[in-house]
């Protein structure tokens, strides 16, 4: 099934584009065009902005405050967002954390920290993985103990993206150590300045500060803190992942990434004539322009499912394969095409404020992004494990 846009459809992606040309500030706006990292400001000045527009909540329905936009508003807008150079949505509260507690949070959870998110006042981050837990999370060892009214936790989380900036955690840890693996955890709300929680910083091969180690040493967390019954977690956990493969396809950024490329390859001169022209390197951009259209129809037909009452099942593991397998190609193309140019790193660009000309500016962040882009089939869950997934509801291997 094929999606055509209606005339409100398009009245709406209209009113998008206006306000972003209007409300998106201009220095962060060139900032993620040239793929520099993102200072916690930039994050936070983008979200307040989207907050006061009553947007910052894109999948939230209107009794919690969101704007009640269904599949084919919420893909406008992410669309949009992208072809703006717009920074995307810091997911761990708005995303995650927010429809489980809408879904499974008492009611005095709800009322307080859902204002909260939608207000931007907490900075949520995403304690599930462990050193010996990614793919196997219910193999997770963090501890907590329950004393009187409050549980005491140990342990080790890993990967922990911009745990830095974030006052609260939320956390899955076993609190049945006897029970079957699923069986034996709990999800806890835990504030990041209690005493006992260490965040210590991984620094990737692009150079950047982007995800943490979070230890965790006899911290205390009020029983009241945690979401569901104790040994529900692994259902809250199930459902948090099922929001978190919502759109990490990245249609919108794969776009933007072929136009640039494109742009560049038919700048970049290769014996005289431009690299688009040559016919080893315009295959790999044909190959991958075809693959973005299929795609493209692809999550247009899982849109159109869900706008008529489906849920998307399967099919978000298959966008996700597709969709950072095609990002990454093209980071690899981008970096082919700037050959030598690409070598260079430029921190103190790439961090801060230091300007270049256009050329290298250009340049500077395309080994960064590219090293940058490896994470796409690791996180949100492994594209072996999504695979894995889709062979055996799809396929019925
Ligand atoms: C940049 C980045 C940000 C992240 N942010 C967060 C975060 O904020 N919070 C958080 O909790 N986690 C986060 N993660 C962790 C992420 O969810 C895990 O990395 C992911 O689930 C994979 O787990 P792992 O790294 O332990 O790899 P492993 O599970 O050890 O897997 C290693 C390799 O073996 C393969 N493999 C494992 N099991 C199977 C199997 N059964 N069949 C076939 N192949 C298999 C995997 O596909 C992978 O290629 C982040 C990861 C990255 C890279």
């Amino acid at each position: 099934m094929n999606l055509t846009f209606s005339h409100e459809e398009q009245a709406f992606r209209a009113q998008v584009r206006r306000f972003l040309a209007d409300a998106l500030p201009g220095d962060i706006r060139k900032r993620v065009r040239l793929g520099r990292h993102l200072r916690a400001d930039d994050h936070l000045r983008w979200q307040n902005i989207l907050s006061a527009q009553g947007w910052l909540a894109a999948n939230w329905p209107t009794e919690h405050g969101g704007p009640g936009w269904g599949p084919v508003e919420r893909h406008i807008f992410d669309e949009e967002c992208a072809a703006a150079h717009a920074p995307t949505v810091v997911p761990f509260g708005v995303n995650m954390v927010a429809p489980v507690i809408m879904k499974f949070g008492s009611p005095e959870q709800q009322q307080h920290y859902l204002p909260r998110i939608l207000n931007n006042q907490d900075w949520w981050c995403q304690g599930y993985s462990e050193p010996g837990a990614g793919s196997d999370l219910a193999g997770l060892n963090t501890r907590a103990v329950h004393e009187g009214d409050h549980y005491i936790v140990n342990g080790q989380k890993t990967w922990t993206t911009l745990g830095q900036h974030a006052n609260m955690l939320f956390c899955l840890v076993r609190t049945n150590p006897d029970a079957k693996k699923q069986a034996g955890i709990s999800f806890l709300l835990i504030d990041m300045q209690s005493p006992g929680i260490t965040v210590r910083p991984i620094i990737t091969l692009d150079g950047a500060h982007e995800v943490n180690e979070v230890f965790l040493d006899n911290v205390r967390v009020p029983v009241e803190n945690r979401v569901g019954e104790e040994g529900q977690g692994w259902t809250c956990a199930k459902f948090l992942l099922t929001h978190e493969r919502t759109g990490i396809a990245g249609l919108g950024h794969a776009k933007q990434a072929l136009l640039h490329l494109k742009s560049l390859a038919s700048r970049i001169e290769h014996r005289g004539k431009p690299l688009l022209a040559l016919p080893s390197f315009r295959l790999r951009v044909v190959k991958a322009e075809l693959e973005l259209m299929a795609l493209e129809v692809t999550n247009l037909r899982v849109i159109a499912a869900a706008r008529d009452g489906g849920a998307p099942g399967a099919e978000s593991s298959l966008l996700k394969v597709r969709g950072s397998e095609l990002r990454q190609e093209l980071s690899e193309l981008t970096r082919r095409a700037l050959g030598p140019a690409a070598l260079p790193f430029f921190p103190d660009f790439l961090h801060g404020d230091a300007s270049l000309d256009d050329v290298h500016a250009q340049s500077a962040s395309a080994s960064a992004q590219y090293f940058n882009r490896r994470k796409l089939s690791i996180y949100g869950g492994a594209n072996e494990i999504q695979k894995s997934i889709v062979a055996k509801t799809i396929l019925e291997m």
